[in-house]
Order: C-alpha cells, then structure tokens, then sequence
C-alpha cells in the first residue's frame, strides 16, 4: 500500500467550500487504497490577518506571542478537514504540530526543526485513521509554540513524509508546478515536468515561492520524491512537477516508464 503524505496549502484551502473539495480529493486517494497523511496551511490569507491584528494591539508583538497566534490558522484549518473527512466517511484526527510530534529550536518566528516524534501519526494511520497535521508549527524544547517561516507548512510536509518513510509528498497548490518564473507574472514562463532536488532547491532560493527551500533540503537529504500539482490535478505525476535525485526511479514500472519520458521531454509548456 503506497504512503503518501498530501499537503494542501492556503490557496487550496480559502474557504469552507475549498476544504470540503480537497476532503473529496483526500477521500479518493484514500479509497483508492493509499494510506494518507495530511498536511494543511492557514485558510486563504488568514496568516496576513492574523499578523495585523498583532499590528493592530502592538508595535513590536513578542515572538511567543505572535507564533502562538500565528500558528492557529493552521489549526483552524486541520480541524475543519479532519471534520470534512469525517463527514465523507474517513475517519480523521486533526493535530497540532506538537501533537504531531514535531520539535523544533526555539527561534520563534523562523524556528528549525529538530526532531520528530511520529508515534502519534503512526498511530492514526495503523487505526485507519487520517491524521491531519497542522502545518507550519512545532514545539520548542522549553515546550513553547513556534512557526517555521513564511511557507513553511511545505517543510512540515516533506518532514513528515521523510520521518514515516513515505513513498512521495505531494504538494497541492493554485499552479500546475514548477515554473522556470513565477507565472502569474511572466507569461513566457514554461512548467517543468521534472526537476532535480539540485535544480528544484535552486529555483525555491530564488524566489519561486511555490515550494520553500527547506522543503526541497528535506527531500534532498531523505529522497523523497516530491510532486508539485494544481490542487484540481486528477493525475498529479502528469499535469505538475515531479523532483526526485537525478537517477529516481518510480517502484511500479508503468510510473517508472512515464517518470523517464518526462525526464526525457525536460521542460514544456
Ligand atoms: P500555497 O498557498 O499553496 O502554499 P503559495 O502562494 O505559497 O501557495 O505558492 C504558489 C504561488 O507561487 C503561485 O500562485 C505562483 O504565483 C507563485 N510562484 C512564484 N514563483 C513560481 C514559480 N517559479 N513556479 C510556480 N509558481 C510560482
Ligand atoms: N500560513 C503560513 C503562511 O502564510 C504558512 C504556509 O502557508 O505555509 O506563510
Ligand atoms: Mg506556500
């Protein structure tokens, strides 16, 4: 049975309506037969709204503070989904980050993970259960509430598919995949239909905020394969971007035979 490990970001995600399209999605994968993680941002532009709020109380909000509020919209958003799974049929179990298991350093505000402790989200899957995972938060060791940066919730993502050995992440977002430029912006800009964790780490720290670079280093240094697709995709390897080591081979020969066309292909509108 295939683990994967699905994160849905905030564009994803923006209203109720939204959510109750991805539970759909999950739902499908899941009676498809894989065995699913979650992953899940703050609903639309809820981070913004949080931090003006902040603004709006407080010149200079304390870094505790602002990451524990901060870190509630993905809350918000991974309680509604787990609701929506349960809805459809699939049980669900929504978690924060430190409910998750997931330990970071105590840098509020850009907090690096340390360690995670998977024990719970094994449990969830071993009942059948979808574990629903907060993104873009974890706990310090002095037990205090931390976020992980702008984007993060990406590197929650391929850190927990990298720590239950996932088979791939995928990542759903507003855009098919990896553009050579930001395509809202350049019209000229192609999708990759593939890319090296090297060339996929290049273009994430030059700004192609579609995936974070810690993110990328995550799957680097574990191998897992990430798949970057517009969240309406209905076959994510085709119409997004796969980023694996130069020599992936996908398990099954059939995705093995298509992942080695694409790489062929190269880049493509
Ligand atoms: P999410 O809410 O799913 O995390 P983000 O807004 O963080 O989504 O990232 C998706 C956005 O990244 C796209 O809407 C796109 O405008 C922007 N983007 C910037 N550079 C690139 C690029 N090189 N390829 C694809 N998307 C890019
Ligand atoms: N909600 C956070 C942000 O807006 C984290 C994320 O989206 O990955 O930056
Ligand atoms: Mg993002």
């Amino acid at each position: 049975m295939a683990r994967i490990v699905q994160k849905y970001g905030g564009s994803s995600l923006a209203t109720v309506e939204a959510i109750g399209r991805m539970a759909d999605k999950i739902a499908q994968t899941v009676q498809n037969g894989a065995e699913v993680a979650v992953v899940v941002s703050a609903m639309g532009r809820t981070t913004d709204g949080l931090l003006a709020l902040a603004g709006e109380v407080s010149d200079a909000p304390p870094p505790r503070e602002l990451d524990l509020l901060l870190s509630t919209g993905e809350i918000v958003s991974a309680s509604l989904m787990a609701m929506a799974l349960g809805r459809r049929g699939i049980p669900a179990v929504a978690m924060t980050g430190a409910q998750a298991g997931l330990y970071t350093d105590g840098a509020f505000g850009r907090a690096q993970l340390i360690a995670f402790d998977t024990a719970h989200v094994e449990a969830a899957l071993a009942r059948g259960w979808v574990p629903v995972v907060a993104g873009f938060q974890g706990v310090s060791p002095t037990g205090d509430v931390t976020t992980l940066g702008r984007g993060g919730s990406d590197t929650s993502a391929v850190a927990l598919a990298a720590a239950i050995a996932a088979d791939r992440c995928e990542i759903y977002t507003d855009v098919d995949g990896v553009y050579s430029a930001d395509p809202r912006r350049d019209a000229d800009a192609c999708r990759f239909s593939c890319l090296t964790y090297e060339e996929a780490l290049r273009l994430a720290e030059n700004g192609a905020k579609v995936i974070h670079p810690d993110a990328v280093r995550w799957a680097m240094r574990s191998g897992i394969p990430l798949i970057i697709a517009r969240n309406d995709a209905s076959d994510p390897l085709a119409e997004g971007t796969l980023i694996a080591s130069a020599d992936f081979r996908w398990k099954t020969p059939a995705a093995q035979g298509a992942a080695e066309v694409r790489t062929a292909a190269g880049a493509r509108k």
